[in-house]
């Protein structure tokens, strides 16, 4: 058995039909930049996270370049965020000449700690950066609480949470992406929602934001060859866009199997002493986008070989946090320690998540890693 962390093959083929025909349309009609289909994708992305505007770019690290690009930040502003994450979401701080302030996460959940934002905010700090890590929303309650007292932006990585559903303090549901000022998206093929390259998508109900980040991902203009300030150039593909189109109607069919296969981890390893399965939270929906297990007092290392013996992928997120990256150590977070977030790169591993998983591979994988923990 040969079991990857995602399979796109088996996913393609159920609804083969329906990409080949929509790429084929595309080459037909040579619509490749900016063809019907994005802009559709776009109206049934906003109606399926109930958002009012969204905003297709070429990945997920752009959308949160242009995001920040459009709060009108001035280098030295500083962004709270994580170092439990992704590189893209501080590299675009830095590349922005903006100050990365990294905080620590909770140990539970992954996600960064309100608390900890709470204390890292100065006269500078211009905005908060959630990460909806591994599939679970960040708790958006405090977060949005902290930034109305200290007028900050919040702009949510969504790239690895798209389709959770958050109940707010007062009962709303809102989807993971709508709920600060800004959501961005990524849809890397082995995302939750992926297409067939590279893409991504930024969300939100301000109309203002929307205007100006339209522009951004278009030169700086809005009237063509008259720019209005500096922009870039990132786009989502039309080839993409039929796929996204395609796979959306999908995304709540595709995370409810995650959902199934981290259900069906958990009580495989609920008596496992060494093994801590993800914590669920109440106000989030988790769309699994990582099965990740802390461990105690097991050789990682040795595990992942005795998986990949049986054909078994795995993988750790992640392994190194970014304050520990070389291309940080200019920055202030260098010097500084983050316990949990050292604490979980050593202990994490995460098994393989994707749509389609059944139960003779679930029960396979799970055997293969009781054993080795046994
Ligand atoms: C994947 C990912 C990104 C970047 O998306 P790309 O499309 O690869 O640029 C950003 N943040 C997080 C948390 C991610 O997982």
């Amino acid at each position: 058995m040969k079991i990857p962390m995602v399979d796109l093959k088996s996913q393609y083929l159920e609804i083969k039909d329906e990409i080949n025909e929509g790429i084929s349309r595309v080459i037909e009609n040579t619509s490749f930049i900016n063809g019907p289909d994005v802009k559709e994708f776009a109206g049934e992305l906003a109606d399926y996270l109930k958002v009012k505007h969204v905003i297709p770019c070429a990945n997920g690290t752009d959308a949160l370049q242009v995001a920040m690009m459009a709060l009108n930040l001035q280098q030295g502003d500083e962004v709270i965020t994580t170092g439990f994450t992704f590189i893209a979401t501080v590299e675009v701080i830095a590349l922005l000449k903006l100050t990365p302030v990294l905080v620590d996460v909770d140990p539970d959940t992954f996600n960064i700690d309100p608390d900890e934002i709470e204390k890292a905010v100065t006269s500078k700090t211009k905005a908060i950066v959630p990460v909806h890590l591994f599939g679970q929303c960040a708790d958006m309650d405090k977060i949005m609480e902290i930034a109305e007292k200290h007028n900050l932006y919040v702009i949510e990585d969504t790239a690895q949470a798209i389709g959770a559903d958050f109940t707010d303090k007062n009962g709303n549901i809102r989807k993971a992406g709508t709920i600060g000022h800004i959501g961005c998206t990524s849809f890397f093929p082995s995302k939750n929602l992926g297409c067939y390259g590279d893409g991504g998508a930024i969300f939100t109900n301000d109309d203002k934001l929307n205007e100006k980040i339209r522009s951004i991902v278009n030169h700086g203009m809005k009237v063509r060859y008259y720019h209005d300030m500096i922009g870039v150039n990132s786009r989502l593909d039309t080839f993409q866009a039929v796929v996204l189109r395609a796979k959306l109607k999908h995304l709540d069919k595709y995370n409810n199997v995650r959902r199934y296969a981290a259900d069906y981890y958990d009580k495989a390893f609920k008596n496992c002493e060494r093994l801590i399965t993800p914590e669920r939270l109440h106000k989030s929906t988790h769309t699994f986008h990582q099965y990740t297990l802390k461990t105690i007092d097991v050789d990682r290392k040795k595990l992942q070989e005795h998986l990949n013996n049986r054909g078994i992928a795995s993988a750790i997120y992640y392994p190194v946090p970014m304050h520990k990256q070389k291309a940080f150590q200019e920055f202030n977070c260098a010097g500084k320690s983050y316990p949990v977030t050292e604490e979980l790169c050593k202990t994490v591993i995460s098994l393989p998540v994707n749509s389609e998983l059944n139960d003779d591979i679930l029960k396979y994988i799970t055997d293969a890693v009781i054993g080795f923990i046994r």
